[in-house]
């Protein structure tokens, strides 16, 4: 791949891995696996459109009122902290990060989140954040908007059904109000959402055209994550070269 004079992958050390999906695809388990393995920070930008969209539900904005949610997002902290398995979430200095799992914030983060002028003030945040390198970020946007020079870009995908039964198993024993929740209900709901992703007019989910797309419609776990770390350690091996004779893992963490 080239590089312009610009491109922020020569001032970084570290890489930025990239991966992108829609929902329930298993984006954050392999961004947390990734991150683990090879010593990264792991960070989860769709927590950053549900702590906006929690905003707006508690100052009771509409979703769909674009000023109005700058005006917003003007007076607002987000801060995500890596953790091991995904991000707390403050918002202005809160923990939210269980709040924002819940169905009325997911909707609206999807609503949320079309709007181009919020998803500019993401971006130069998620920018910010990656700036040094070093992380692995997930999201929709990150491989074609937010890193297009990315090192290490993955699009994770899987049937809308096989996505919904795994979101469904996830989160029925978590939360007994989800009890209530038929298997249904919540693959009408990710369609829904995909939906939305998909057709956006500003920066739809799609895969950059340099992703390695990764379908687990029929693979397990195991088998994803393994894939994975073989597309991190490909990489790595290519740059480093056997010339070096530096383990990629020294390259990375
Ligand atoms: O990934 P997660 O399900 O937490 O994202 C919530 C919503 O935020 C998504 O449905 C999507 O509309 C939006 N999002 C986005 N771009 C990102 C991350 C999330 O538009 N990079």
């Amino acid at each position: 791949m080239s590089h312009s004079a610009t491109d922020s992958s020569q001032r970084r050390q570290r890489p930025v891995i990239a991966i992108d999906g829609p929902a329930g695809a298993g984006k954050s388990t392999i961004a947390a696996h990734l991150a683990r393995r090879f010593g990264l920070l792991n960070l989860e930008t769709g927590a950053m459109y549900r702590a906006l969209a929690l905003k707006a539900i508690e100052n009771d904005r509409d979703f769909d009122q674009e000023p109005e949610l700058l005006e917003l997002a003007a007076h607002t902290t987000i801060t995500l902290e890596p953790q091991r398995e995904g991000n707390r979430v403050l918002l202005d200095g809160q923990d939210v990060s269980r709040r924002l799992r819940d169905a009325d914030v997911t909707a609206a983060a999807s609503r949320v989140s079309v709007h181009p002028r919020v998803r500019a003030w993401m971006v130069a945040r998620q920018q910010a954040l990656g700036a040094s390198g070093g992380v692995v970020m997930e999201g929709r946007d990150i491989g074609t908007v937010v890193f297009p020079d990315a090192e290490i870009k993955i699009f994770l995908d899987a049937d809308p059904e096989v996505r919904g039964n795994r979101r469904f198993k996830q989160a029925a024993p978590q939360n007994p109000a989800n009890e209530r929740i038929t298997e249904a209900a919540v693959i009408a709901e990710m369609k829904e959402r995909d939906q939305r992703d998909r057709n956006r007019a500003e920066s739809p989910l799609r895969p950059a055209e340099d992703a390695i797309i990764l379908d687990s419609t029929a693979m397990t776990l195991e088998e994803v994550l393994a894939r994975s770390e073989e597309i991190v350690l490909a990489h790595l091996g290519a740059v480093t070269g056997a010339a070096s004779g530096k383990s990629v893992e020294s390259q990375i963490g």
